[in-house]
């Protein structure tokens, strides 16, 4: 089934009942109703058909966040073409790649970008550019306009591709992975029901939606529950709290977390009618997981995902289900397969660290023109290997441990960096840390420490190595930490541990 046509059922019956919201922007007096999703992306649905483009087309997509960008993601959708959301930070390197790359039929970007992208795409056979700004100006709309605001959804398989996301390629080039109407539809399914969406829910929106958590976990969370939402163009703790007493469902990466509780607003009155805060994309600390608890009455529920395959894991949400456990992921969803195993392939017992590899619906159709890079990925037996690295403890809750790249190896002994983030971060007057290898003449990798500290605080690299000593094995003892104010971080909350490395790559002068 078209996924359009899936979340379109789930529209309520009373279509003039608003659907979204806009908390800021240029306009925040206008509400969307399911009315206003329906015809606006039929209109640019319409569109798109009156193209006669090959059919899955690419469309590639470079806006700002705005409800309008969504409903572009909703006429992709509903005329059969593929969605290839870009994040707003690329810039022409990048852009330039992704489109000789993915050759989309149409691009669509901000009116300031179009000469430079315009120039890109026509070069590498894009037929159309379109414009879209946050404001609702533009060429796309514009044009959209003169279509019917009615479309029958194109007819599409659970195999055909619904969305291409690029990952965010921190080691060699960045891969398009392919995912079907299938996937994003079943995980959808899958979440609705574990997260127990119900009637009457309201989401915080306030994530990017060029992104797995932000355009799929949130957006098909509400709309196939037929949930209102409301929409941050930007995210901005304040508004948040201001909106929160009229909201039961919020998602946000870790750092929308600290951000929040560096608010004195932030208290269990302002979140009384809330059910549900769930946290992925990275890492939450357990610090913020018990001060978010002590703070709201809140127990957050941590989940664990991917581009490639839409999510995997999930803290419960039903107490009879089991606690959620602040440092673990939670347990595979439904219909999800996760083992882990070792670098010869050994399946590994409850407890012990190696690659997660997973199966199920979810799962990806690989990566765009990339067959020898995907076959690569997937086990002879069909797993995907996600390339994280972690254990099920004895009942079930999965920990992710860091990604296998991130794996140090100094002096033919493993260094996780997380567990020697976790003790690092223990340590008074220590807020956060990021564990890295650094080439070393000796031991091939030696081990780095970067540190923030907590606001106030004094620390040193030299006491925290000593304070380390004594507690970890000497391997696991950074040779060397920095204390620094913040640490790099993508859009998504993810410290950037590839900008460390090679910010330190000659600390050892190997
Ligand atoms: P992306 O494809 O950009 O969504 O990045 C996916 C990666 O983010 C995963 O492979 C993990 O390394 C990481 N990730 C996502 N959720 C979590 C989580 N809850 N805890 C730790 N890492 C996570």
């Amino acid at each position: 089934m078209n996924l359009f046509t899936a979340l379109r059922e789930a529209f309520p019956a009373d279509l003039d009942g608003c659907a979204i919201e806009p908390v800021d922007g240029p306009d925040t007096t206008h509400v969307y109703t399911w009315r206003d999703l329906d015809r606006a992306s039929a209109r640019i649905a319409n569109l798109l058909e009156s193209l006669a483009l090959p059919p899955a087309s690419r469309v590639a997509v470079q806006v700002e966040k705005s409800v309008e960008a969504l409903l572009l993601y909703l006429g992709v959708l509903r005329a059969g073409h593929v969605f290839l959301p870009l994040n707003t930070a690329y810039q022409a390197a990048e852009i330039e790649y992704f489109i000789d790359n993915a050759q989309p039929a149409v691009f669509v970007c901000a009116g300031k970008h179009f000469t430079w992208i315009s120039r890109l795409a026509f070069k590498a056979g894009t037929t159309h550019v379109f414009t879209l700004n946050d404001d609702r100006s533009g060429t796309l709309l514009e044009r959209a306009t003169f279509h019917p605001d009615s479309h029958t959804p194109a007819t599409k398989s659970a195999d055909d591709l619904a969305a291409i996301l690029y990952t965010s390629g921190t080691t060699g080039r960045s891969k398009g992975a392919m995912l079907t109407h299938g996937n994003l539809l079943s995980n959808a399914q899958v979440l609705q029901r574990y997260w127990g969406w119900q009637p009457g829910d309201v989401l915080i929106h306030a994530l990017p939606i060029f992104h797995v958590h932000g355009l799929f976990v949130a957006s098909h969370g509400a709309l196939l529950n037929g949930s209102k939402m409301l929409w941050l163009g930007k995210f901005d703790p304040k508004e948040v709290l201001a909106r929160l007493p009229e909201a039961t469902v919020f998602m946000g990466v870790p750092t929308l977390y600290v951000r929040l509780l560096g608010e004195a607003g932030l208290t269990r009155a302002a979140c009384k009618n809330m059910r549900l805060f769930i946290s992925g994309s990275a890492p939450l600390l357990i610090e913020t997981f018990n001060d978010w608890r002590e703070r709201t009455g809140h127990t957050i529920l941590e989940r664990y995902g991917m581009s490639e395959t839409v999510m995997l894991t999930s803290n419960p949400y039903r107490p009879e289900d089991g606690e959620r456990r602040g440092g673990t992921v939670g347990f595979p969803l439904p219909g999800v397969g996760l083992r882990v195993r070792d670098d010869q392939g050994r399946a590994l017992p409850p407890g012990e660290v190696g690659g997660i590899e997973v199966k199920g619906p979810n799962v990806f159709a690989g990566y765009w023109r990339m067959p020898e890079k995907t076959k690569e990925e997937f086990t002879a037996d069909g797993w995907f290997k996600t390339g994280d690295v972690g254990k099920v403890d004895p009942d079930g809750y999965v920990t992710i441990v860091g990604r296998s790249k991130d794996l140090i190896i100094t002096g033919g002994y493993n260094v996780y960096p997380a567990e020697v983030e976790g003790f690092l971060n223990e340590l008074p007057g220590v807020a956060e840390s990021a564990v890295i290898g650094a080439p070393h003449p000796d031991f091939g990798e030696g081990v780095l420490a970067v540190v923030v500290a907590r606001a106030g605080a004094q620390v040193q690299g030299a006491e925290l190595i000593a304070a380390l000593k004594g507690r970890i094995a000497g391997f696991k003892v950074p040779k060397q930490v920095f204390v620094v104010n913040e640490l790099p971080r993508n859009t998504m909350g993810k410290v950037q541990k590839n900008l460390l490395r090679e910010q330190h790559k000659g600390h050892f002068n190997a």
